[in-house]
């Protein structure tokens, strides 16, 4: 009992002042009653006959006794109640507060460099959104959520350039300059009409790996002889990656069924699926991915007849063929062609030999 009313005279004598100057709250007789019992349950004068005025945190709302620790927080110090002595000042646990707490010592400070600073080495790893926070956010402390090209700069040193959505490329490496030419083509003559670029480039949820189809990027990815690909990283996770060569055409033969085709009157129609549109495919499984990996996963693996998976079907039928229709193009009727060299990113007609 003793070190409860040790403190509560300790209490009342540095909050009194803050108690007189709150104005008192509009109380029922019974509430008033009732607070006034549970101050009064720590009143250390109370075998004195005497009612000091005793601050509680609940203003008597809920009744206050403090545990029999011998160390007490009071105030900054730690107080001895039994030696009645300040035995330590109270350490201020720095780890427990936040940005929102706004303490001049812990905010707008990294503690450790970027977990995911080895994916972007032309980036600090303290950096933050790319020290760009008017465009971006980072809501899960991810990667960047974008279309990120990455490509060899002429000294050599990798580098990676984020596509700016609506927006024409003014630097100098060629690659680039190919992906702005394919996506700005499909995007320019409206036949990005599912949304996926937009999404890809502009949703802050989505973020794809672009590089350019070299036989030293082949052998990086684990592929060897591909032209224009989509890679996908394990069944859930990983990170979307799109190789894409940009002078890399398809030329296919649309057949007209199987029936027909067996019978041996089916080819007809041949066309060639530019790079631009190749990418947007591509963009497209990058997309499916992203939406909803699990599905994505079960489709690529469901058989669709000259389709060859229901991952291929709706992305040529949906995303693909749509955009072929908006630039003239020969629309393909299946997921079959062989790779052609074509003179551009948006071109039709092959590189002569
Ligand atoms: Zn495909």
């Amino acid at each position: 009992m003793k070190k409860t009313r040790i403190f509560m005279l300790l209490m009342s004598f540095t909050v009194l002042g803050n108690i007189y100057a709150q104005k008192e709250d509009a109380l029922s007789p019974e509430e008033k009653a009732k607070r006034e019992k549970n101050i009064q349950a720590g009143n250390p004068f109370k075998k004195f006959g005497y009612k000091p005025k005793i601050a509680t945190l609940s203003k008597g709302k809920y009744l206050e006794l403090h545990d029999l620790d011998s160390i007490v927080p009071i105030g900054s110090v730690m107080y001895n109640v039994n030696t009645q002595k300040i035995v330590s000042f109270k350490q201020i646990d720095t780890l427990g507060l936040s940005e929102a707490t706004l303490e001049p010592e812990v905010i707008s400070r990294w503690f450790s460099p970027d977990p995911l600073a080895e994916e972007f080495p032309d980036k600090s790893p303290y950096n933050f959104v790319n020290n760009n926070p008017i465009r971006f956010v980072d809501p899960t402390g991810l990667a960047p959520e974008d279309i990120i090209i990455h490509f060899t700069d002429a000294d050599g040193n990798k580098q990676t350039h984020t596509y700016q959505f609506g927006q024409e490329y003014k630097g100098d490496n060629a690659f680039v300059k190919d992906v702005y030419t394919a996506l700005n083509h499909i995007v320019n003559n409206g036949a990005d009409e599912t949304g996926v670029i937009k999404g890809l480039a502009t949703d802050s949820s989505k973020n794809v790996n672009l590089f350019e189809d070299t036989p030293e990027n082949n052998i990086e990815h684990g592929k060897l002889n591909r032209n224009s690909y989509f890679k996908r990283e394990g069944q859930n996770t990983g990170k979307p990656e799109v190789i894409w060569d940009s002078k890399g055409g398809t030329k296919f033969t649309n057949i007209k069924g199987f029936i027909s085709w067996i019978s041996g009157n089916g080819y007809s129609e041949d066309g060639i699926v530019s790079p631009s549109e190749v990418l947007l495919h591509e963009l497209g499984h990058a997309e499916s991915h992203l939406k909803d990996a699990k599905q994505h996963y079960k489709d690529s693996k469901t058989n669709f007849g000259i389709y060859n998976t229901r991952e291929e079907h709706d992305v040529i039928t949906t995303i693909e063929n749509p955009a072929s229709k908006k630039l003239g193009n020969v629309q393909r009727q299946g997921h079959y062609g062989f790779f052609i060299k074509v003179k551009s990113p948006t071109s039709t007609t092959p590189v002569k030999k």
